[in-house]
């Protein structure tokens, strides 16, 4: 999966998180140079690019090659409120971290509330149910920079509004600090190498149902799945739903469950992406002369008139030492993102010609909508479910993370060791443990 690129570009426009990375140092993931990890793969190089926002008149805001410049005009238009965004999300980033430290101890949560209170207390639970804008504007970021720049960096990440909730919001802007990254090849290498190294048994088919049974007195799960010539099914100690379970998305029946287990309530939020290869219309921009269009990503505001989210200039998933971005008045790839299909004349206002288009539909990531509350995580004994976290933040480190939460409840319940599960007070806990 293409990394999220055009958030990554809205953010570098915060000289914060530039001074994050002078201290921190450039990361040896961002440049490529990591060595190859247990399955062998390595950090896709970056090719730098620079980002602007447009509000569909106008560029709100455009990053420059020069450092001072692009901080003095922050401060111009927004003050300081870039450096209280960069602290709010910072704090609510160590905090989250905490996670990683409780799972090498091999502590689990059994609901996603439990998780979130012992990283975050009762503040990480209320950020999954009020809005980014409410929570930035307490810590004293302006409206004004809210409107540019945060509707611009969830719009191209989430396809949503500052109305988001708070959490998934925090997790999207440090998403788009500059130190997320791709893998050389393409990120379904991470997938497909990890599989391997489980040496798991694999059966290709599409899940069906799952019906619980009884043998000897001991509850079995029966799995029942399909391919397009034959069907199947198996009996399992213990299943993880790994795909979510919301009408829009959800395929899978359960049977002889009680209470039932029926599919939660909310829908997916769908997203375009059209990959088109063509010559970018820069007068749309207010660049009449292309070869003076210096941008590789245009992000949005929260504006009517506008019928798309992002554009970026895309790079392929294998970079060679010589490759560079086309010259702005060549043809090139762009990935435009938006809520409904391009129509011809959508795409003519953004490309003077192309040579094609190819569309791909994604139920993408949770409608957020603050009054729902999470999902839950044990939906019988030995039954688990996985993606009930999208609905606190969607990403793949939110999916990662929640698997091994998931892996480490059902050993724990399986071997009875319950003191590892929604423990409170872990910060000391595992300070004081060996
Ligand atoms: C366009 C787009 C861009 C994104 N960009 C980023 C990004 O840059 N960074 C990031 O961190 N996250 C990104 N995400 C989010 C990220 O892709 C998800 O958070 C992540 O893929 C969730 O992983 P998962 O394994 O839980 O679910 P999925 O990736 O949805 O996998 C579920 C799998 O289950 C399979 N399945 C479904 N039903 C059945 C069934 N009945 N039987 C058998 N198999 C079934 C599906 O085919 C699928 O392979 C992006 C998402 C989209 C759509």
């Amino acid at each position: 999966m293409a990394e999220r690129q055009p958030l990554r570009w809205a953010m570098r426009l915060l000289p914060a998180v530039v001074l994050g990375l002078l201290l921190a140092g450039p990361s040896s993931a961002a440049t490529g140079d990591a060595p190859p990890g247990k399955i062998g793969l390595k950090p896709r190089r970056e090719v730098a690019g620079k980002s602007a926002i447009f509000s569909g008149e106008q560029l709100v805001l455009e990053e420059t090659d020069w450092y001072l410049l692009n901080l003095f005009r922050l401060w111009w238009h927004y003050g300081i409120s870039f450096l209280r965004l960069q602290m709010w999300v910072e704090e609510v980033m160590e905090k989250f971290m905490r996670i990683y430290k409780y799972q090498a101890h091999g502590y689990a949560f059994s609901s996603l509330e439990e998780l979130l209170r012992s990283l975050g207390s009762e503040t990480f639970v209320n950020m999954t149910q009020r809005s980014v804008a409410e929570s930035l504007l307490e810590v004293g970021v302006t409206q004004r920079f809210i409107d540019d720049v945060i509707a611009a960096v969830l719009r191209s990440s989430y396809g949503q509004s500052v109305l988001m909730p708070a959490f998934a919001g925090a997790m999207s802007l440090a998403g788009a600090q500059g130190n997320t990254w791709a893998v050389e090849g393409g990120n379904k290498l991470v997938c497909s190498g990890l599989l391997k190294l489980t040496k798991a048994n694999v059966v290709q088919a599409r899940v069906t149902g799952v019906s619980l049974q009884s043998s000897n007195g001991k509850a079995l799960y029966q799995v029942r799945y399909e391919d397009d010539e034959d069907q199947g099914s198996a009996f399992y100690d213990m299943v993880v739903i790994a795909t979510p379970l919301h009408f829009d998305r959800s395929n899978i029946t359960f049977e002889n469950f009680d209470p039932p287990i029926t599919d939660f309530p909310g829908s997916f939020h769908p997203t375009i992406s059209s990959v088109v290869h063509g010559y970018l219309n820069s007068s749309y921009f207010g660049f009449p002369d292309p070869k003076l269009f210096p941008f590789a990503s245009i992000l949005t505001t929260d504006s009517p008139d506008l019928f798309f989210n992002a554009l970026d200039n895309i790079c392929p998933v294998n970079i060679s030492g010589t490759f560079r971005r086309k010259q702005p008045q060549e043809a090139a790839v762009w990935r435009v993102l938006s809520q409904q299909p391009l129509d011809k004349q959508q795409l003519k206002t953004l490309f003077r010609s192309y040579y094609s288009v190819q569309v791909m539909e994604w139920e993408a990531y949770p409608h957020y909508d603050s009054s729902k509350s999470l999902p839950p995580i044990i939906l019988h004994d030995n039954l688990f479910y996985l993606n009930g976290v999208e609905w606190v933040a969607s990403s793949m480190e939110m999916v990662a993370m929640a698997a091994k939460n998931v892996a480490l409840l059902a050993y724990n319940r399986w071997y009875q060791d319950l003191e590892k599960i929604d423990q409170k007070d872990l910060m000391h806990k595992v300070k004081t443990e060996l």
